[in-house]
């Protein structure tokens, strides 16, 4: 298959996707599964398909990218110098949808906390975050937990 990005073009590319998504995500998965949880990727019963579930707690967790999801005040949640207005029309919906998607699990009964990839950087911190959000490890809880 022919690659259309040379790789200068490619390697950027990848790197801002890494960067603005994949990345935070894994970092709070990891630190949840060191602290012992189980949880659900993407759990469909839940409004708004949270990255990350806790069903039987009805528990959810947003991981937002700052670029993406243009994290007020965030220095990652940088304005593109080209196609500027093309950017501002998507983080201008972007960002009504992921309150809307929060208020919609708030009122189906969800408790969610919102992680930002800005916030990561601080692994300790967020740690501390979000076993204080999803409360303590219980044994045979089983997968529903
Ligand atoms: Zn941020």
């Amino acid at each position: 298959m022919p690659d259309l990005l040379t790789p200068a073009a490619r390697s950027a590319h990848v790197a801002r996707i890494r960067r603005a998504d994949t990345k935070p995500e894994w970092i709070v998965r990891r630190l949840l599964h060191a602290a012992g949880y189980r949880y659900r990727l993407q759990w469909k019963a839940a409004p708004g398909r949270p990255d990350v579930a806790f069903p039987g707690r009805r528990k959810a967790i947003l991981v937002h990218g700052c670029f993406w999801h243009h994290h007020e005040g965030c220095r990652i949640a940088t304005m593109p110098k080209t196609r500027t207005d093309f950017w501002k029309a998507k983080f201008d919906r972007n960002r009504p949808r992921d309150a809307r998607d929060l208020a919609r699990a708030e009122e189906a009964g969800w408790e969610v906390l919102v992680v930002w990839e800005c916030e990561t950087k601080n692994p300790v911190e967020v740690s501390r975050r979000l076993v204080e959000f999803v409360g303590p490890v219980s044994v045979g809880r089983g997968k529903s937990a």
